[in-house]
């Protein structure tokens, strides 16, 4: 059968990659010049910068690693241990490790009551229900009561605890408050927590997508081809990209979920058109700040976490990618990626987000020279997150879709290559099926 897929980050590349599997005849259609959407890399002054994605999560991303060593690509990843530090704000520091929960229990900060309540709320948590996939928004929907994961981690937890461990973790992966968000998806990540390994492609996350769609031998690529519209037939689809029409039997939609509703609108019944319109996709900025020569080439910590409680701050995390991946940087060289939070950005100029940029990176690694360049990244839409009620209403969409029409794209779970990854192979499968057989 004729397939074609619509996005060509790692949701539409693990799609076109699943439905090539099963022989069908696929073309993808990518709007940039490249595959990779949001985990696409930049290379600048021998500096290989990710415009998104940082790091792969081992354990916890299953679809993406299984895919990985189905290819042969998983014995390339970079391994990177994730040493960071919180940096209070009277300049106080504490070890921890990003990918060890254990670790952040030593915080001198925290009492022995919070402790033994963030130790009694884990065993609750790995003892009680929950979601078992946490890229499954069917089943995260099952576990959503509605409670944010600020309220839930104030109540469960204690005060310290959320300020010393959940709001640093989530401040450097969503960079948003936490009660913009719901509590499944954290949850069901705790209960797996013991199994996250972060790792690094040698070529940055974006190579996920270029392994998978390398592998999908027979798909056609058209990049820098935008889909312009698509229409139904009698008997499959028609879209319009570049002035030409393509048909095929049926369609992945692997774009934001925005785009999935403009294209998809006169198909679609007005609430699940609206659902995809309204699916909350976050602004988000982060700068690149590189030296030739590292200014400190023995710095304890690979991120820094700044951390006080009740304090406003306007950056979530410091990485300092010659230790999160050797070979994004050239020998002797550094990269700080300054990761801000998403509220204060609607009032910052850009000039503004790189001068403070420069600033957090003096108060976290000390003084340094003037830097070779600085590079912002900002997005309109930047991260896909999920508050509560999320997964319920997204999920619904899937039913709502029209006969040869799947969705796939990271906002069915939370922002990640692996929500992105396993709803491209979720999708291609469904296709697959209701195609029949080739
Ligand atoms: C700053 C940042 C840091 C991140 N860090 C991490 C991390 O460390 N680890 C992690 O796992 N995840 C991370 N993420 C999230 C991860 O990048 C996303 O979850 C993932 O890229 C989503 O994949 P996707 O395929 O669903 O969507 P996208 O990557 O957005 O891909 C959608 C694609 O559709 C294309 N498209 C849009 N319209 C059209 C059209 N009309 N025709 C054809 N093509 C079209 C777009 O060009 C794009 O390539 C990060 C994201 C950002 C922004």
């Amino acid at each position: 059968m004729k397939v074609i897929v619509i996005g060509g980050g790692p949701a539409g590349c693990a799609a076109a990659y699943t439905l090539d599997k099963q022989k069908h005849a696929v073309q993808l259609f990518e709007a940039a010049d490249g595959v990779g959407g949001r985990t696409r890399q930049l290379h600048r002054d021998g500096f290989n910068l990710a415009t998104g994605a940082l790091f792969l999560m081992g354990g916890i991303y299953p679809r993406t690693s299984a895919l990985l060593r189905e290819m042969g690509c998983d014995a390339q990843l970079v391994p990177w241990g994730g040493a960071a530090e919180l940096l209070d704000s009277d300049g106080a520091r504490y070890p921890v490790s990003f990918v060890s929960l254990p670790s952040y229990l030593k915080v001198p900060t925290l009492t022995l009551g919070d402790r033994l309540r963030m130790v009694a709320s884990m065993v609750r948590l790995m003892l009680g229900g929950g979601a078992a996939n946490p890229f499954d928004g069917g089943d995260l929907a099952r576990f959503d009561s509605g409670e944010d994961l600020e309220s839930w981690s104030r109540r469960s937890l204690g005060e310290r605890p959320y300020e010393y461990i959940v709001r640093p973790i989530m401040d450097f992966l969503y960079a948003v408050p936490a009660s913009w968000l719901s509590t499944p998806f954290p949850h069901a990540i705790i209960r797996q927590a013991h199994r996250m390994r972060l790792s690094v492609p040698p070529g940055g996350v974006g190579q996920v997508s270029e392994w998978l769609i390398g592998a999908a031998r027979r798909t056609e690529l058209h990049l820098s081809t935008p889909v312009e519209r698509v229409e139904r037939l009698d008997k499959g689809w028609r879209v319009w990209a570049d002035g030409q029409s393509y048909e095929a039997d049926g369609l992945v939609m692997a774009t934001e979920a925005f785009v999935a509703a403009r294209l998809l609108q006169p198909h679609l019944p007005e609430a699940a058109h609206r659902t995809l319109m309204e699916a909350p996709y976050t602004e988000y900025a982060h700068v690149a700040i590189g030296y030739r020569t590292n200014p400190w080439p023995r710095h304890r910590s690979d991120i820094v976490l700044p951390v006080g409680p009740g304090e406003t701050r306007n950056v979530g995390a410091l990485v300092l990618h010659s230790r999160r991946h050797p070979g994004s940087v050239p020998a002797g060289g550094e990269v700080v990626g300054v990761y801000f939070n998403t509220p204060p950005l609607a009032q910052m100029s850009d000039a503004d987000i790189e001068r403070e940029a420069l600033a957090e990176t003096l108060r976290a690694f000390g003084p340094a020279p003037a830097p070779d360049f600085v590079h912002l990244f900002r997005y309109d839409r930047g991260l896909t997150i999920a508050g509560p009620g999320h997964y319920g209403r997204l999920d619904a969409v899937h039913a709502a879709m029209p006969r040869g029409v799947c969705l796939a794209g990271d906002y069915f779970s939370q922002a990640g290559v692996e929500a992105a990854v396993f709803s491209g192979e979720r999708a291609a499968l469904r296709l697959g099926r209701q195609l029949g057989a080739v």
